[in-house]
């Protein structure tokens, strides 16, 4: 392969999955991109892409050491090895970043023992990123390692948008407030829509709509988040795949007390059994789509209540901005599904909100506008880049303009 000018290597490490991707911060050229999933069972699986070749593996992968090992040997089969890449980083995502945390920071010892402190605050998230950072750090040891939060868009919200009306001192002691998710995207993908405009980001008023497995809204003013639907945790919301997004508490006290559930069995079922696939059976929307079209009354409510709950968010962050230059569709969901796009904004023409039929059910892989030209509010598709953002930040720390832990 070619050689590569200068390059981070990006992992997203989940409790059984590691994400990895080997990004030119300059070029924005992703040079492989892979996944290493169900690790620690019999039936892993590892997979990569790098320039044009596809390579996989199915052997038993037992952990998060082993994992890391197996992208690396699969780098190298497909022609890209580790030290052709230029790698001068090694980017982590890190869903939590707490209160204080949310510059990308270089990582040592202290970062690491502040973000075991944080654990509490995002327990299925941050122990598995911890743990990739720890792995990582082992396996590259002579390259900096950079903690990227998801956090870490909204750390300024409004405090009429972050704070919960719950007992303060409760809210202080425990350092509950909302603090938003999949930041690097939203971020991303507002400042996409504004290059693609070919507007100052700091004049437009914007929704984001990221819709993949996990999803969340946010309105930006000037670039600045003033609203985002997820909270203390990424749960808050609108519905999405596996999570019930928004719920009266009154349910969980209820499940609690009267049907005795623990607080495991809750946390499990409104993560992983709710959602669209905890009333469809289905997450995944291509299938979802199907199901309906044969008559299934189940899936046919899960998307129902999918799509007004997206509703609900639109109208309200229509009513928070007052009025809105674009709204903008990202992630798998977002990118891809045209009939999500347009029962989400039909009937808002009174709003200044319309879809070009046509431009909306084209296909496209790069940023498109989708809303008739001239119309007051630009709906636009933009594909988010996560790995790129972070990959970006992790080369704006080494150029140092931002602190070191
Ligand atoms: P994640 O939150 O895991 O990063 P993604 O952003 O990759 O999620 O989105 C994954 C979801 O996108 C899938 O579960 C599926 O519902 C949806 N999706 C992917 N491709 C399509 C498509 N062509 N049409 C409709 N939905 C799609």
């Amino acid at each position: 392969m070619t050689a590569v000018s200068r390059s981070v290597l990006v992992l997203n490490s989940g409790s059984s999955s590691v994400k990895f991707q080997v990004v030119e911060p300059d070029s924005g050229l992703s040079v492989a991109d892979g996944i290493v999933e169900r690790i620690g069972e019999d039936s892993s699986s590892a997979r990569l892409t790098a320039g044009g070749a596809d390579v996989s593996r199915d052997d038993r992968v037992a952990d998060h050491d082993a994992a890391l090992q197996m992208a690396f040997d699969l780098l190298d089969e497909a022609g890209a090895r580790l030290e052709d890449l230029g790698l001068v980083a090694v980017g982590h995502r890190v869903v939590h970043g707490g209160p204080d945390l949310y510059e990308p920071t270089v990582v040592d010892d202290a970062l690491i023992d502040k973000l075991r402190e944080l654990s509490p605050l995002a327990p299925l998230h941050n122990p598995p990123a911890i743990l990739g950072i720890e792995v990582a750090r082992r396996a590259l040891p002579d390259l900096p390692h950079v903690a990227v939060f998801d956090t870490a868009f909204f750390h300024d919200l409004p405090a009429a948008a972050a704070t919960y009306a719950i007992d303060r001192d409760v809210a202080e002691q425990w350092q509950i407030r909302r603090y938003g998710f999949h930041g690097t995207s939203h971020q991303y993908v507002s400042e996409q829509a504004a290059a693609f405009l070919e507007a100052p980001l700091e004049s437009l008023s914007q929704i984001v709509l990221h819709l993949g497995n996990g999803a969340s809204a946010s309105a930006i003013v000037g670039g600045r988040p003033v609203e985002t639907s997820m909270g203390l945790t990424p749960m808050e919301g609108l519905v999405m795949g596996t999570r019930s997004g928004d719920i009266d508490p009154g349910v969980l006290t209820y499940l609690y007390r009267t049907a005795g559930m623990s607080v495991e069995d809750i946390e499990t079922m409104l993560n992983r059994r709710s959602g669209v696939r905890g009333l469809g059976g289905e997450i995944d929307f291509r299938v979802l789509h199907q199901r309906i079209d044969s008559g299934d009354e189940a899936a046919r409510l899960a998307y129902d209540v999918y799509i007004h709950r997206l509703r609900k968010y639109v109208g309200a962050y229509l009513a928070v901005l007052g009025s809105v230059d674009v709204v903008t569709f990202t992630a798998g969901v977002g990118e891809n599904d045209a009939a999500v796009r347009r029962d989400t904004l039909t009937g808002l023409t009174a709003f200044g909100i319309e879809l070009d039929e046509h431009l909306n059910d084209s296909p496209g892989r790069s940023a498109r506008r989708i809303s008739p030209e001239g119309a007051p509010t630009t709906v636009l598709v933009v594909p988010t880049n996560e790995e790129l953002a972070i990959a970006r930040a992790c080369a704006g720390v080494l150029s140092g303009s931002l602190r070191h832990g």
